[in-house]
Order: structure tokens, then C-alpha cells, then sequence
């Protein structure tokens, strides 16, 4: 069943997602080379905590920190601890905080030093995915609008759309009905409506689309090696079109 915000549950999503948000701005301004993964969390959990929220990914399940750090091959689920953050890497952070009890939920790639032209192509192109798919949640469309949209950018660029792993509805849990995969075709899904409120994330792998889990039974890497990126913006459907929440 895909639950319905009301306005004013929107706008305690709304400040859910600007402390995530504003996570994200201090990590912009934070994250460099030769810095842990683990210190790098231990900023996202301070900064959580700074502004009234719980981090939401701190247990979720036994995950044991409050960010999940994904460096180059690494998709998405990377768990903090000792290793260094080096020259050249891209670095995907996922966020999630709770607020007044509903969650706010996004995701960056950052680049760190000098990174290479495809590394630089792979975040632009993921980014516009995300945009291409944000602008589909729209009421009266259908969930897949949103999918093939994001499907379309990646894959017109040559890259690998992730398939195991896929966006969500979230409110009073992280996780709620509807998945929102990050392939598909525009008439099919759920109608969107007024009050869905979805993470839109896509996962777009340089190469091949395929991902295999590592034996931490968390960490996500791309099949091949080759780099992959991820962005994430928790939307809300509403009058008015798409109204992103996980902006500071
Ligand atoms: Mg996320
Ligand atoms: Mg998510």
C-alpha cells in the first residue's frame, strides 16, 4: 500500500530532508584526500545530531555507522572504517535522518582531487538522470515515467543502470511501497498521486550494469571494476508538480 503525506507531514519531511541537505554542504566542504571513511562519518553523525535529527542508517538493519561510503567501484552500502580517501576517487555518500518521526533520504558522488574525464561524465550524466526522473514525478503519470526517464539519460550515454538495487516510497519508514526502479517502461506502475512522497536514486555503473555483494554482506560493487556513481533526492508529488525535499 503506497501511503499518502498529508501537506504538513510534507513539510516535516521537508526539514527531515534540509538536515541532510545541509550534511551534504558540509561534507562538500570537508571531504579531502588522505581523510578515513570513518572520519568522514563521524562528521555526518555530529552534523545529524547538531540539528535536532538521528541518523536513520545507524543500526538500520545492523548497519553500523551513520553514512554509507562508497569510493569507485563501490555502488552504494560502503561501511566507514580506516581506509583513506585518495586522490582521484569519487566518493558516494548516502544520508539518512529522522526528524519529528519521518525520514529524509539522499545521495551524492563527490569528486576528490584531479578525477578523470569519465569519472567527470559519469557523475554529470547520473546527475541529469536523477533530474530527468525528478521531473517525471507527476501526478496522473505512472510510476515507470520516472524510471524510463532516468533509464534513458544513463543508458543514451553507454553506462550500466543498476537493476538489484532501486529507489523507494519513504514517510514514517525509510523504506515504503512503491520501489522505484531505475529501468523500465513509462506506462506501466502505479498512477502517481498527489502526496507520494519517493526517493528517486539512481545507480549508474561506467560499465556493466551488473553489481555483486561483497562478503562484509554489505558493500555493493559494480561486476567489472569500473567506476559507478549515485545521487538521491527524496520528492514529493504535489499540485504543483515535483517539490524536492532534500534540498538545504
Ligand atoms: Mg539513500
Ligand atoms: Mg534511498
Amino acid at each position: 500500500m503506497v501511503i499518502l503525506k498529508t501537506p504538513e507531514e510534507i513539510e516535516i519531511m521537508r526539514r527531515a530532508g534540509r538536515v541532510v541537505a545541509k550534511t551534504f554542504d558540509m561534507i562538500a566542504e570537508n571531504i579531502k584526500e588522505g581523510m578515513t571513511t570513518s572520519a568522514l562519518d563521524e562528521m555526518v553523525e555530529e552534523t545529524i545530531r547538531s540539528q535536532g535529527a538521528l541518523p536513520a542508517f545507524k543500526g538500520y538493519q545492523g548497519f553500523p555507522a551513520s553514512a554509507c561510503i562508497s569510493i569507485n567501484d563501490e555502488v552504494v552500502h560502503g561501511i566507514p572504517g580506516n581506509r583513506e580517501i585518495k586522490d582521484g576517487d569519487i566518493v558516494s555518500v548516502d544520508i539518512g535522518s529522522i526528524l519529528d518521526g519521518f525520514y529524509g533520504d539522499s545521495a551524492r558522488t563527490y569528486a576528490v582531487g584531479e578525477i578523470s574525464e569519465e569519472k567527470k561524465k559519469l557523475m554529470d550524466v547520473t546527475v541529469k538522470s536523477l533530474n530527468a526522473g525528478i521531473d517525471k514525478a507527476r501526478k496522473n503519470n505512472r510510476l515507470g515515467a520516472i524510471s524510463a526517464a532516468v533509464q534513458e539519460v544513463a543508458e543514451a550515454a553507454g553506462y550500466g543502470v543498476v537493476r538489484q538495487l532501486v529507489g523507494h516510497g519513504i514517510g514514517r519508514a525509510m523504506h515504503e511501497e512503491p520501489q522505484v526502479p531505475n529501468f523500465g517502461s513509462a506506462d506501466e506502475g502505479v498512477q502517481l498521486e498527489v502526496g507520494m512522497v519517493l526517493a528517486i536514486e539512481p545507480m549508474i555503473n561506467l560499465g556493466t550494469h551488473r553489481v555483486k555483494t561483497m562478503p562484509d554482506g554489505w558493500t555493493v560493487v559494480t561486476a567489472d571494476g569500473m567506476p559507478s556513481a549515485h545521487f538521491e533526492h527524496t520528492v514529493a508529488i504535489t499540485e504543483n508538480g515535483p517539490d524536492i525535499l532534500t534540498l538545504s
